[in-house]
């Protein structure tokens, strides 16, 4: 029995591949997934979610939270909202309703491991775009120079998941006039969006006529379980990506989406969460560029968005050194190579995890690296 030749060559990715080396005593600052406590409030509306109606939603999700999520936007709530399971979903309904094969899918590199893979799914052509260190510019020129009559998506991920790196207002608005020129899709996957430490990050919502917006609860309301995501961008676009999740899941679950409902229908409360987040994750971004400059003698651009620093280790392979330090150390940190090429030399730093253990972590991957002779 042989699985069919769209997998060929296609694994779980190397962030599940780590974290599969986890034990109960290991310090993970491996996973995507943060460290957030529902307060009694989300545990109450989690309570209503679990004795609301269970049936089917619509494929697109409830017209009521789809009302929430586009309010305030230009977009019609009926057919320009695509409620998703998790943002994950929403990514592979979209590749699967417009990408072909030899059609081109133009990728961060380094960036989140699913762009790539989804467009080899689809049997397209990988097209990374390199960003400029230190701070991980995105240079919207040289996606101009690699765009072709085949490319077919442009992947913007701001605030970046490895590098938390955030796209200016300028670059964001060339990148959504570009696609507009060469008739091509923007995915801007903004589900960082709502941590940021310093200023908000700009939303591409609204740049373009082919800019689509991903987001979702997973990362600000510490909902990864309870996959909840949403697509929102102009109905031509949407509409064969909601028949692609028709099959894919007919609708995101509806106790999850009466919960987010329920978050959007409390700005105030809401408001406050999100101001505590971002002060957690200040104090754990604090704890983790310290830690990283003490014990790892790296000192990198602080991130500007999401929870995770991108740091150089001197010259060893990084696939090699996170597993040794998985198996050896029990400390998670994921390859940088997991992330395309260009993160050789790096790993991902996690600080997504209770402030002493980001110490600890660190640490002990410094004590790792001496001992190396590194
Ligand atoms: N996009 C990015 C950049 C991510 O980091 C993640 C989760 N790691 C996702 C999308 C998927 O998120 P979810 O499916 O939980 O909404």
């Amino acid at each position: 029995m042989k699985p069919a030749s769209r997998l060929a060559g296609i694994e779980l990715s190397l962030i599940r591949q780590i974290n599969a080396l986890a034990t109960p005593l290991s310090i993970n600052l491996g996973i995507g997934e943060p460290n957030l406590e529902p307060d009694e409030t989300l545990c109450e509306m989690a309570r209503t979610a679990a004795t609301t109606p269970w049936r089917y939603s619509p494929n697109a999700g409830l017209l009521s939270l789809r009302k929430k999520i586009a309010d305030g936007t230009p977009f019609d709530p009926k057919t320009e909202v695509c409620v998703t399971a998790g943002t994950q979903e929403g990514l592979f309904a979209l590749f699967q309703a417009w990408v072909d094969h030899g059609d081109e899918v133009m990728v961060p590199n380094p960036g989140f491991v699913a762009y790539a893979t989804l467009a080899r799914i689809c049997g397209a052509t990988v097209v990374p775009y390199h960003l400029e260190l230190p701070s991980w510019r995105v240079d919207a020129s040289a996606i101009a120079k690699r765009i072709t009559k085949r490319t077919k998506i442009i992947v913007v991920n701001s605030p970046s998941n490895p590098l938390g790196a955030v796209i200016d207002d300028a670059t964001l608005r060339t990148i959504a006039a570009l696609a507009d020129d060469h008739d091509c899709i923007v995915i801007s996957d903004e589900i960082y969006r709502e941590i940021w430490y310093g200023s908000p990050p700009p939303s591409m919502l609204g740049m373009g006529r082919n800019v689509l917006v991903a987001n979702g609860m997973s990362k600000s309301h510490g909902m990864t379980g309870l996959r909840l995501g949403w697509l929102m961008g102009r109905d031509e676009i949407l509409k064969p990506v909601v028949t692609a999740h028709q099959y894919a899941t007919t609708c995101a679950s509806v106790f999850s989406q009466t919960l987010a409902e329920q978050v959007m229908s409390d700005p105030a409360w809401n408001g406050e969460w999100l101001d505590r987040v971002r002060a957690q994750f200040t104090r754990q971004r604090t704890a983790a560029l310290e830690a990283i400059e003490r014990e790892l003698d790296a000192r990198i651009e602080p991130p500007a968005g999401a929870f995770y620093a991108f740091v150089p280790v001197p010259s060893c392979d990084t696939e090699t050194f996170a597993r040794t330090l998985a198996t050896d150390a029990a400390v998670l940190m994921i390859p940088g190579v997991a992330f395309g090429t260009a993160g050789e030399g790096f790993v991902r730093i996690s600080f997504a995890a209770p402030i002493d253990q980001i110490g600890i972590g660190i640490e002990r991957a410094g004590r790792w690296l001496r001992a190396a002779g590194r």
